[in-house]
Order: C-alpha cells, then structure tokens, then sequence
C-alpha cells in the first residue's frame, strides 16, 4: 500500500523521508512541489536525483481525487465533482469574489446531521474524508483556476460535518496554514457546524485561531428539534454555553448562520429571540437564503421579510449579513452538494 504524501504534515512528512533514509531537508522540497507547484507527478520533481524520484514512487502516491467534471454557473461560481478511489463523489464550490477568492470544501461523503432542508442529507452518510481527499480539493481546484486568481479563503461548509471528522479537518487545516505547505492564513479559514458540542470544545483548544460558524437556524429547541435532528443530542442552551466559553481574539466574532425559512422560523419574534439568545457573545449573523429545490419542503422567506429580521437584529447592534446565492444555476448554492449526480428535475 503506497502513502498518500498529502495525509501528512511536515513533520510526518519529514518521518517519512528520513524512514526512506533520504535527508530531512528532502520533505521541504517535495512540500514545494506538492503546494507551490501543485504537481500531480514525482517526474516533475526536477531538484531530486532519478534514483529518488522513483523510491517515492514506489513508496507513495501525490493525488486522491479524479476530477470528473467542473460546471460554471452565470455568476463565476465553479462546481466541481471528484471521485474518490472507492468511487464515491465529492462536490467541491469555487467562489470568485472581488478582493478574495472563496473554496467550499466538504469533509464528508454525505452527512449525518440529516437537516430537513439540506440536500446533502438527502444522500445520507457514506464516510468521513481522509486529509488527503480534503487537502486534495485545494489542490485541484487552484490547479485548474490558475495562477491569477488565488484562493484565499477556505470555508469547511461543503458536504458534511466536519466537526464529526476532527482529526481529519485538523490535519487538513494544519497542511493549510503550514507556511512550507499551502501557507494560508488561519484567520482566513472558517469551519463550519451544526452543533456538536464536544467539537467546539475541541476547537475552542485546538484550533481557535480559525474562524468558527455556526449553524443555528431557529431560536427554540422545538423548532430546531425539528429542523436540525441532532438538536436533541445538543440543544440550543448547550451550544450558547459553549460559544459563551469560547476564547475569541479581539476584533474577531462568531458567525451565526440561519437559513430563512417561510413560516417556519422567520418571524419578527425569532428575530428578538436570536438577539436574546447572542447577547453577551461577540457573534456576526448570517442570514441565508433558503435555496430551493424540486419537491423542498420549505419556501424561502421573501426578501422583504429577511431584511426586516436583519433590522430587527441591528436595533440590538448585532452585525447581520444577508449572505448571497452564489452558484444556485448549477446547483452549486448551500445545502445543494450531492453524493450522487442527479438531476434535480428528476427527483
Ligand atoms: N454541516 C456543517 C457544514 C455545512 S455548511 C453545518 O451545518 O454548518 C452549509 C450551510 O448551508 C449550513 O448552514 C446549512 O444549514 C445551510 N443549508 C443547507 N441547505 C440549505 C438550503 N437549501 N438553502 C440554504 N442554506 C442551506
């Protein structure tokens, strides 16, 4: 069984050229060729003699993912599909923007969480991604964007939830944020959840320099009972008290997603609710659009009826965003990533 060299932080990845008996400067070099380069083969690897080359080839393998299909919507936004060795599929999301460039990553194949109003619930859960697969989706999506446009920012919102996948999405941001490795900033990446209390907890220790969202979507347990199932193992009060004793640095802020929903969880009162519920916490809020799809049970809340509840949030200064719909043509929007290439039409 051959190693994957992108499973592995520069420590391990120097291990693992000393354990070959080559020299450890050897795992900055080939972290080079493997992040700055981007190379999808050992023959590139030009500062390294023949008879190394062909030692890491027998010894390890750069990429896990095969690029199946990448779709463009109007907007710039870029979908891309990868299989897995197992033939399992990922989605990955590009997002263009004008100062910064956005990548979506996902952490599973499908999710566990099973939100009513998700789509990636739909498929329900297959596995957690290695670091590789994760790492993988940087790699391939910068090598196909190009050098000018440079993804930035790295948000952990795609296909499942990454905080039942810690270790993974740890050593996936650890490659990230290396300077001899990807080089991104810390604060320029953001995990996203839907609650899991312990893995907050686990961040709040191990990975507070990363931005933190939460997806909370509703302001009593009730109707977060029924849209957001784990809510019973992790109830609004338990995720409040952990954002409470969350260490935030200055001038940084917990974001608060809440995806709109007609009738369900949008009224005036949920407005003062959430202000009731963030008080005392340095948070941001997100509104999102609900996107829809064929058959949802769910209808978005006009644009009206959002900005309203955003209004409603200032008066308490609370810094609320309407988040935009980016890549909803090709199905590329929140909540919109599949394990299986369906067409929506047909479901
Ligand atoms: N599991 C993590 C990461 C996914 S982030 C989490 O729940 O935070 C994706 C975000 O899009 C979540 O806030 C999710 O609740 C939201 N979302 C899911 N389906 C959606 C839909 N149809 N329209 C808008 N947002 C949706």
């Amino acid at each position: 069984m051959k190693v994957n060299l992108k499973d592995m932080t520069i420590k391990e990845l120097k291990s693992f050229v000393s354990s070959l008996g080559l020299e450890p400067y050897r795992a900055k070099q080939i972290s080079r060729w493997l992040y700055k380069k981007r190379v999808s083969d050992f023959s590139f690897m030009t500062d390294l003699s023949k008879g190394v080359r062909e030692l890491l080839s027998e010894k390890a393998k750069i990429d896990s993912l095969k690029l199946v299909k990448v779709e463009e919507s109007k907007d710039g936004t870029k979908k891309y599909l990868f299989e897995l060795e197992d033939g399992n599929r990922i989605e990955s999301v590009f997002i263009p923007e004008e100062r910064w460039n956005t990548l979506c990553v996902s952490t599973q194949v499908g999710c566990p969480a099973g939100c009513k109003f998700c789509l990636t619930a739909k498929d329900g859960f297959t596995r957690n991604l290695t670091t590789s697969e994760i790492v993988d989706q940087y790699i391939q999506v910068q090598r196909d964007v190009g050098e000018e446009r440079r993804i930035s920012n790295v948000v952990f919102m795609g296909m499942g939830e990454p905080l039942l996948n810690f270790d993974n999405v740890k050593r996936a941001v650890e490659i990230m944020t290396d300077k001899d490795m990807i080089d991104l900033s810390k604060r320029k990446i953001t995990i996203s959840t839907v609650g899991i209390v312990p893995g907050i907890k686990r961040m709040a220790k191990e990975l507070n320099k990363v931005k933190l969202a939460v997806s909370l979507h509703a302001t009593t347990d009730a109707v977060r009972d029924f849209l957001v199932p784990l809510n019973r193992r992790y109830p609004i009060s338990e995720i409040m008290k952990a954002l409470r004793e969350y260490p935030i640095d200055n001038n940084r802020r917990i974001m608060i997603e809440y995806v709109m929903l007609k009738g369900v969880n949008d009224s005036i009162k949920d407005a003062h609710r959430l202000a009731k519920l963030v008080k005392g916490i340095p948070v941001k809020v997100n509104l999102i659009p609900f996107n829809p799809y064929p058959g949802a049970p769910f209808e978005p809340t006009p644009r009206e009826g959002i900005e309203e509840f955003q209004r409603v949030l200032w008066s308490y200064n609370i810094a609320t965003f309407i988040r935009d719909s980016r890549g909803q043509d090709i199905s590329a929007a929140c909540g919109m990533l599949r394990t299986k290439e369906k067409s929506l039409a047909f479901r």
